[in-house]
């Protein structure tokens, strides 16, 4: 056995927020060129054109050598470069939950369009192509929560609930008695629709996102409130409220609670529009019934209820082009949530244009913009913005609901490790900004007195695994 030694590579999301690629490496098993690798997610770098260059850059390995891909959710900067890996010689079984499963495989295929318009304007190659996305869901194995699989290398391999977004899950290895987690991203539990994130049980390591590390969220009680308080003061006006909408997870919980709301009167009956077919697709598997155990409480009893969580009395899902530019002829008030959600492209474009100078209509912020995005400018208190090349000014109501992050912040994220302080030997800090990484580093260590570690892109740790 003294040959043995097992590595842990931080390929991405390591010192920043997106890209996650980690690998475990368990030499004198398997080949013996290269011993056992097992990867955990393979996502895109997000943020721009230095971003860009990273994901067209070879990866740091031998993709065709990685015999095992585990995946904890379907967001782009965890999936996001499967297909390439694919493209560039993986061959191996790809797990994950159910819903994360089908939630890649439209993200995948919806992010192709945006890769091809990028790669034709700059005059180079998409990432990928339908071909790949469609052989990596050959590869894929869905595999239950608290269900453990065989591995090869003698490790055995469990999904744990994150509560992030449906089907997120913690990657829990464990060989010889010694057990890593892979935390994915952790959900801000309680979560509307959601379980809470299940406990850590003893592991000897863990490699956890911080990304609210150096942040302490809103009360999450309030928000219920603002969202009530928006819809009827935009109703009382006349005029239209626009939310750019999260494909995933914060459409849904938006939904479930404009649907609670219109079932307690407590809002107007108005009609409401989803107009971005991403969030409609995504809503799709949502509802799917062999879903349903997905859900928390109190999601589950309204389900159980009989009533459809996302669905209500004049709310429209408009797919197509057609019925999409047909929401301007239904006179306001009226909802819309459309796409992207930093309104730095898709249809939400069209619909900021025709009501941001009203001052009857209200644009809602429910989620992190970006500095440089339209989302950004305008949250920023931007007297004017610039759409499909006409001066728009900014004469609508802008709100900004703060309570619907989907991440721990700092002080869940201590409570989160605690459970575990007598078993870790080191917490692994990822997906987050290097100030916040260091910052949370600094309180694990200080509060809970943990060896903890920022790992830098590259970096390769030798564990006791
Ligand atoms: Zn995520």
């Amino acid at each position: 056995m003294t040959d043995q030694k097992t590595t842990l590579g931080f390929y991405g999301a390591a010192s920043m927020v997106t890209g996650s690629n980690f690998l475990l490496t368990i030499l004198g098993e398997g080949n013996p060129g290269h011993g056992v690798k097992i990867m955990i997610d393979c996502g895109l770098f997000q943020g721009g054109s230095v971003f860009d260059e990273k994901n067209h850059a070879a990866f740091p390995y031998d993709p065709a050598s990685v015999d095992v891909l585990i995946v904890t959710h379907a967001h782009l900067d965890h999936v996001g470069r499967i297909p390439k890996l694919i493209r560039e010689g993986f061959h191996g079984t790809i797990y994950s939950t159910p819903p994360t499963r089908d939630m890649a495989r439209l993200i995948l295929t919806d992010s192709m369009g945006v890769l091809r318009r990028e790669a034709e304007a700059k005059g180079t190659k998409p990432l990928y192509n339908e071909a790949d996305v469609e052989k990596a869901m050959s590869h894929w194995q869905a595999k239950p929560y608290r269900q453990s699989f065989e591995l090869p290398g003698g490790v055995s391999a469990t999904l744990h609930d994150a509560g992030h977004i449906l089907g997120s899950s913690m990657v829990e290895l464990t060989r010889g008695g010694k057990t890593i987690v892979f935390s994915g991203d952790l959900g801000n539990s309680p979560a509307p629709l959601l379980h809470n994130t299940e406990a850590l049980t003893q592991p000897d390591y863990l490699v956890m996102e911080s990304l609210y590390g150096d942040h302490e969220h809103e009360d999450r009680d309030t928000r219920k409130h603002i969202l009530e308080d928006v819809i009827e003061s935009t109703v009382l006006r006349g005029g239209a409220l626009i939310i750019p909408a999260f494909s995933i997870e914060r459409t849904q919980e938006v939904l479930f609670e404009i649907n609670d709301l219109v079932e307690h009167k407590k809002i107007p009956e108005v009609p409401v529009f989803l107009d971005s077919p991403l969030a409609i697709k995504v809503t799709e598997i949502y509802k799917a019934e062999e879903n349903d155990q997905y859900f928390n409480k109190t999601a589950m009893a309204a389900i159980a209820s009989g009533d459809d969580i996302f669905k209500f009395p004049r709310l429209h899902f408009t797919l197509s082009r057609q019925e999409s530019d047909a929401i301007a002829e239904t006179p306001d008030p009226k909802i819309i949530m459309a796409g992207s959600g930093m309104s730095n492209g898709g249809r939400v474009v069209k619909h900021l244009k025709r009501h941001l100078a009203d001052p009857k209509s209200t644009m809602l912020i429910v989620g992190y913009q970006a500095a440089g995005t339209m989302g950004r400018m305008i949250q920023d208190g931007a007297k004017e913005v610039t759409i499909e090349g006409e001066v728009i000014p900014v004469r609508a109501q802008i709100t900004t609901i703060h309570g619907y992050s989907a991440h721990k912040d700092g002080a869940e994220l201590l409570t989160f490790i605690e459970p575990a302080i007598d078993s870790l030997k080191k917490v692994f800090l990822v997906h987050g900004e290097p100030k916040g990484l260091l910052f949370f580093a600094q309180r694990a260590r200080d509060y809970l007195g943990l060896d903890a570690a920022v790992p830098q892109e590259g970096e390769v740790f030798t564990i006791d695994f």
